[in-house]
Parts: C-alpha cells; sequence; structure tokens
C-alpha cells in the first residue's frame, strides 16, 4: 500500500536513474524496497554513534526480505573519511561475500555515505549501494548526486569516484535523535536551495523552519523540496563541468572559514560555515551594486533565527586576518589572473556563477566584515 505521508523524487538519470523516498518510518519497512533491487545480500556501512541506535532494525528488515546481511562499524567523524578505513570497509565488504548483484547499505551522515559509496564504486570494480542518510545534511545533499571519496592529506574528498547510489531512503523520524547542532548545520544547506534559484522555497523556510526541527511534516516537506533542488541540478549537470557549481553558494567563504578552523568540528562545523559564507556571498552581493541590501539582511536575519552563525566574529576562536581568508580561499579556488570564480546574488533566489571577481574586491569587503 502506498504511504500518502512517504514522497518519491526521482532522480532520472538514464541508466543510473534511482528513487529517494522521504518520509517518517522508511527504515522499518527499508528491507523491502532494498530487496526490490534484487540483490542477495547487503553489506551495512554504519558510524559508531548511528549503528547502535539503528543498524539492528535495518539488518533485520533486510533479513526479514530474505538477504544475508552483516555490519561493519566505523567510528563517527570527518577523520573516517581516509585511506585507512576506505581499507576497512573494502575488506569488510569483501568478507560479506559481497557480489556484483549485491549491495552496500550506507546508514549514516554523509561521513558514512562518502566512504561507503566510494567503498562501493571501487569494491570488485563497483557494485551497488544504497543510501540510508541520517543526518539532515545527508539527506537533502550528500546522498543525492552520486560523489564519493575520502580525504587525503592534500584536502577534502580528493580521492573519490562518481558513483550514483541505486536508491535513497531518507527517514526523517531518524533526526528525532540527531544533535540540534547537526540539525542545524544540515538546514543551512535547506536554506540554501531556497537562494540559489527559490524564493518562494525561502519564504516558506521563513515560516516553517520550527516544524522542520521539531520534527513534523514541514520536516518531510524541507527535505523532499531540498532533494528536487538538487536532484534537479545533478540532472543537468551530473559531472559538475556546469551550473551544479551553483551548489557552491556560500561556500567559497565557507570552505576558507572550515580550513581556517583546521575542519576542527569543536569549533565550526561545515553547515556552519555554510550559514556565514551565505550571508558573506550575499552580503559581499550587495556591496558590489549586484542585489538590494534589504535581501542580505533577510537572509542574515532568517539564519541567525534559526541559531545559525552569520558573522566572521562568531566563529569559535576567531578566523585570523583577511589575508589568512584570502590565502585560504586561493587554495579551494584557483587564482587566475587575480580573479576568482564566486557564486554571487542579485536577490534572494536569484544565484549565478561570476568569474573573474577581483582579489582586491573581496579583500576590500572582507576589510569591511572584519573590523
Ligand atoms: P557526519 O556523517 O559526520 O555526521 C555528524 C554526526 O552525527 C556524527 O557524529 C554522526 O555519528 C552523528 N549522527 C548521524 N546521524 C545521527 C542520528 N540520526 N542520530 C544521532 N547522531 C547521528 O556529518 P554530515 O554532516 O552528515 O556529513 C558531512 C560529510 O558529508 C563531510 O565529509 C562532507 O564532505 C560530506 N558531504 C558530501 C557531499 C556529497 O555530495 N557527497 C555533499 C556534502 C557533504
Ligand atoms: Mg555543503
Amino acid at each position: 500500500m502506498p504511504d500518502a505521508s512517504i514522497t518519491t523524487v526521482p532522480v532520472p538519470l538514464g541508466d543510473r536513474a534511482y528513487e529517494i523516498y522521504v518520509g517518517r518510518g522508511l527504515l522499518q519497512e527499508a528491507g523491502q524496497r532494498i530487496a526490490a533491487l534484487g540483490a542477495r545480500a547487503a553489506a551495512i556501512v554504519t558510524d559508531e554513534h548511528v549503528g547502535p541506535l539503528y543498524a539492528d532494525i535495518l539488518a533485520r528488515s533486510l533479513q526479514q526480505h530474505g538477504l544475508r546481511t552483516s555490519v561493519v562499524t566505523v567510528p563517527a567523524g570527518e577523520a573516517t573519511k581516509c585511506y585507512a578505513f576506505l581499507e576497512t570497509v573494502c575488506d569488510a565488504v569483501l568478507e560479506a561475500r559481497i557480489e556484483r548483484g549485491d549491495l552496500v547499505v550506507a546508514l549514516g551522515g554523509g561521513v558514512v555515505g562518502d566512504l561507503a559509496g566510494f567503498a562501493a564504486a571501487v569494491v570488485r570494480r563497483g557494485v551497488r549501494f544504497v543510501q540510508v542518510p541520517t543526518t539532515l545534511l545527508s539527506q537533502v545533499d550528500s546522498s543525492v548526486g552520486g560523489k564519493t571519496g575520502i580525504n587525503s592529506r592534500h584536502g577534502k574528498n580528493l580521492v573519490g569516484a562518481f558513483h550514483q547510489p541505486s536508491l535513497v531512503l531518507a527517514d526523517t523520524a531518524l533526526l528525532d535523535t540527531l544533535p540540534l547542532r547537526e540539525m542545524r548545520a544540515g538546514y543551512a544547506e535547506v536554506v540554501k536551495y531556497g537562494l540559489i534559484d527559490d524564493a518562494a522555497f525561502f519564504a516558506w523556510c521563513e515560516k516553517n523552519w520550527q516544524g522542520v526541527f521539531a520534527g513534523g511534516p514541514e520536516r518531510n516537506e524541507a527535505v523532499a523540496q531540498s532533494c528536487r533542488a538538487k536532484a534537479a541540478v545533478v540532472v543537468r549537470d551530473e559531472r559538475e563541468d556546469g551550473d551544479r557549481a551553483l551548489l557552491n553558494l556560500g561556500h567559497t567563504f565557507g570552505h576558507a572559514l572550515e580550513r581556517i578552523t583546521h575542519y576542527n568540528s569543536a569549533r565550526l562545523v561545515h553547515g556552519e560555515g555554510v550559514a556565514i559564507g551565505l550571508c558573506l556571498a550575499f552580503r559581499f552581493s550587495a556591496s558590489l551594486g549586484l542585489c538590494p541590501v534589504a535581501d542580505a539582511e533577510r537572509v542574515e536575519a532568517h539564519l541567525s533565527a534559526a541559531g545559525l552563525p552569520t558573522r566572521l566574529n562568531q566563529v569559535a576562536g576567531g578566523c585570523g586576518t583577511v589575508e589568512d581568508l584570502l590565502d585560504a580561499m586561493a587554495q579551494d579556488k584557483k587564482v587566475k589572473g587575480g580573479a576568482l570564480t564566486f557564486i554571487l546574488a542579485s536577490g534572494i533566489g536569484k544565484s549565478f556563477i561570476a568569474p573573474g571577481i577581483s582579489v582586491d574586491s573581496v579583500r576590500a569587503f572582507l576589510k569591511d566584515e572584519n573590523s
């Protein structure tokens, strides 16, 4: 029986097409949907926070539908996206006798999704995988689009593969146990979709954000709408040659802040960097005369209401000098002839790729921000 409270978002990518299901209670019935993919075995990959809460429920549901099941649990946290745990996961998948027709199931946040997805991309030259994202960030962003990978000592996400999942099950009830700070961080990415090209969705967020946090029907709505937005971009530009870059709104500044705080989650988590970055992108656009100041103020007011930081001076332990920020940005982006490519906006829901932004204009803007 189709459940009216479950929303389906298609990702029409030809022979790599898949569906994202969004709603409460998907985990309990995951076996049915996963078994429909026709595998005989599933290797669940999870982390030490998520596993104790949810791995048994998932394993039981898979077994009820005839799948042989195994679980590998890795430590929680960004440091797990590394060569050593890639080896752990690949070997666990092989140990579980996962064949070409079988599945890897990522049960966790973006760390588990990126790591398990990459393992699935390379084990036996590629096995299928299913995403069961358990953070708001992974439900609205990392589980959709097929980017998988690990970090190298040369930087984040530098070793990886495009490998689309065969199915995404976003059970929004799992977010009930997510720490508030992680919830807020994921919410910055939700707001980003409105800011990119959907002013009506941003206005909806301003009205309904409390329901998203409380776990009402608004949460399903926000996750589904975000997945639609991400899926639309991914379908237009699967391998990030063109306008998938719009998804980086707020991320040029955000990544610089993460680099400056040494990816230390005690000081700054990704979504907090994005929240500050979104505000900076809008204020920078306003300072260049591209965007109404009132729109930049609205962005800040909303993120701040949701408990997110919006200013450089809110970074725990500080974010260094303007030159430190510019250096960190130059490492993320190629500076060509003293110019950078930014995602800027001419208003809420009107963002665009802006090549040729001079480092001097960024410097002048940041001097004002940092004073
Ligand atoms: P995460 O996976 O580290 O999860 C955050 C914390 O929440 C962890 O401690 C985790 O154990 C815990 N947790 C997860 N689900 C929980 C639940 N339901 N209840 C209680 N605790 C729970 O972080 P994240 O923010 O989900 O993902 C960040 C990663 O995603 C980064 O590595 C980033 O590079 C990656 N990412 C990838 C893409 C992509 O397109 N592939 C996009 C965005 C981000
Ligand atoms: Mg992001």
